[in-house]
């Protein structure tokens, strides 16, 4: 039989500032899921980039002093380098600015929509933040401000490109009702239904070649306008995969055919992903994503991340501290995926020592330190409260995953390393070796050597390298080495 073939996506940053916590917690949590779907035997593609053809990156350029590609080049490559840093697990990084394979899918999709009569050029007057890159109209601000930056918006005066979002009002809503699109959590899909039940207005898809500083695609047979900014940027879902390009075989593969396309995305881009870009899609005839699952943001002690906060965290400096797993530890557990969560340092540390130190690290090494090469471990649970645990883990973490609320895959499995600290205590395996108890001591130590591995197969999906670790030293106790292992050294 065929394994089903699944799209997993994050959002693509803007490569303005250096990376923060609240993109690195968007990357873990897909970096999660592509990795259950995996273990699921799914044949998953799972793929992220940077957006590179925004105005932010021009200035930010400028007031660097540096040419635009070289700089939108240097600070991809941090980005791109989160790979190693939060061990990621992604098949494909775009770069939307240099890469031919980008300016072959947008420029198809948009001779596509073009085709469908759906791009028109209008005169335009409106209230621009170059820091969303989008238009607000008058309604939507904040004292005069842009909502998400409160920050003063740019009036912009021009003709543009603009798509016919208005004809799509009616089959987004039914597809989005029925979940056909699923928009989750719920209280996302009520904000998408009340955005389009207030009428989709036509959105600009282009802007002048000048007010652009010549930076990005240009319009294809309009070389005085480029594309704009989202147009650009939504299409690197498709593009990266060849959309348009002579060998589509992984467009075709991952999306076309794909049992599930899955966008992971943050709560400020939720109509671009949830209306603009279907209805794009739509106009271009090409399938749309099934589901778009959609994080809060995370706040550092309290404080939403801003560089002009100065709390902009990079996962660099968190990982330095107390290791990848970690950092990928508290963004999964103790953030909840679909509300705001916080990050500091000290509950990080606090984290770190009672729930992986004491908790997972202390379990495995007492467990290891009393098995004997030549005991009896047949791999078998015989206590009833940790065999319930350890059967049920499986299904927990399935059903975090859909319901796309990872913290509590997490917390299933941290109720079964609790469990096991408790039997360990009340068993006390240590004055069973004392009283030379030999078959007593060997059950339990069973018992454990066998949720050690039932965490280690578990925990592949939140703390990869952990879970390896694991694998290895519980296969050693089983061939009769000795292993030792420090899994969270504390200093
Ligand atoms: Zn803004």
């Amino acid at each position: 039989m065929k394994r089903q073939t699944l799209y997993i996506s994050t959002s693509i940053p803007y490569v303005n500032a250096t990376p923060h916590l609240g993109f690195a917690q968007e990357l873990v949590i897909a970096d999660a899921m592509a990795r259950h779907y995996r273990c699921r035997g799914f044949d998953v593609r799972f793929q992220t980039g940077s957006d590179e053809n925004s105005l932010k990156n021009v200035r930010a350029a400028q007031d660097a002093g540096m040419p635009v590609p070289d700089w939108v080049a240097s600070h991809a490559e941090q980005f791109r380098s989160l790979k190693g840093t939060l061990d990621l697990s992604f098949d494909d990084f775009i770069r939307t600015s240099s890469e031919r394979r980008h300016a072959v899918g947008v420029e198809t999709l948009w001779q596509r929509c073009m085709a469908s009569g759906d791009l028109y050029r209008r005169y335009y007057r409106g209230l621009y933040c170059v820091g969303c890159e989008q238009f607000y109209e008058p309604g939507e601000l904040v004292d005069g401000t842009c909502p998400e930056h409160l920050a003063p918006l740019e009036t912009v005066e021009e003709e543009n490109w603009f798509f016919r979002l208005s004809r799509y009002a009616g089959p987004l809503r039914n597809l989005v009702e029925t979940d056909v699109l699923h928009v989750h959590p719920a209280k996302r899909k009520r904000e998408v239904l009340d955005f389009i039940d207030q009428g989709l207005h036509d959105f600009s898809v282009s802007r002048s070649r000048e007010r652009a500083h010549g930076w990005g695609i240009p319009v294809p047979g309009d070389p005085a306008q480029v594309l704009y900014v989202w147009f650009d940027a939504l299409g690197n879902y498709v593009s990266a995969l060849g959309y348009g390009s002579d060998d589509d075989s992984l467009f075709s593969r991952y999306w076309t055919r794909a049992a599930r396309r899955i966008h992971v995305i943050g709560k400020g881009v939720v109509r671009f992903h949830a209306v603009y870009w279907p209805a794009m899609l739509l106009s271009a005839r090409a399938p749309l994503p099934t589901g778009i699952r959609i994080h809060d943001y995370l706040t550092v002690d309290g404080i939403k991340i801003a560089k002009s906060e100065g709390n902009a965290i990079g996962p660099d400096d968190a990982v330095a501290r107390h290791g990848t797993d970690a950092v990928r530890y508290y963004l999964l557990r103790h953030v909840r995926t679909t509300e705001d969560g916080d990050f500091s340092y000290a509950r990080l540390a606090e984290a770190y020592r009672t729930e992986l130190a004491d908790g997972l690290g202390n379990l495995l090494s007492r467990t290891l330190g009393l098995i004997q090469p030549g005991m009896e471990l047949p791999g078998r649970v015989r206590d009833p409260e940790l065999s319930e645990l350890a059967s049920r883990l499986p299904r927990d973490i399935e059903d975090a995953v859909e319901r796309f609320q990872l913290h509590q895959g997490l917390r299933a499995i941290w109720r079964l390393v609790d469990a096991a600290n408790a039997f360990v205590s009340r068993r006390a395996p240590w004055k069973l070796a004392r009283e030379g108890d030999e078959v007593g001591l060997q059950e339990v130590l069973d018992d454990l050597l066998t949720v050690l591995e039932s965490l280690a197969r578990e925990l592949a999906v939140f703390l990869p390298a952990t879970a390896r670790r694991m694998q290895d030293v519980t296969r050693g106790a089983r061939l009769g080495e000795r292993p030792v292992c420090v899994l969270f050294p504390k200093d």
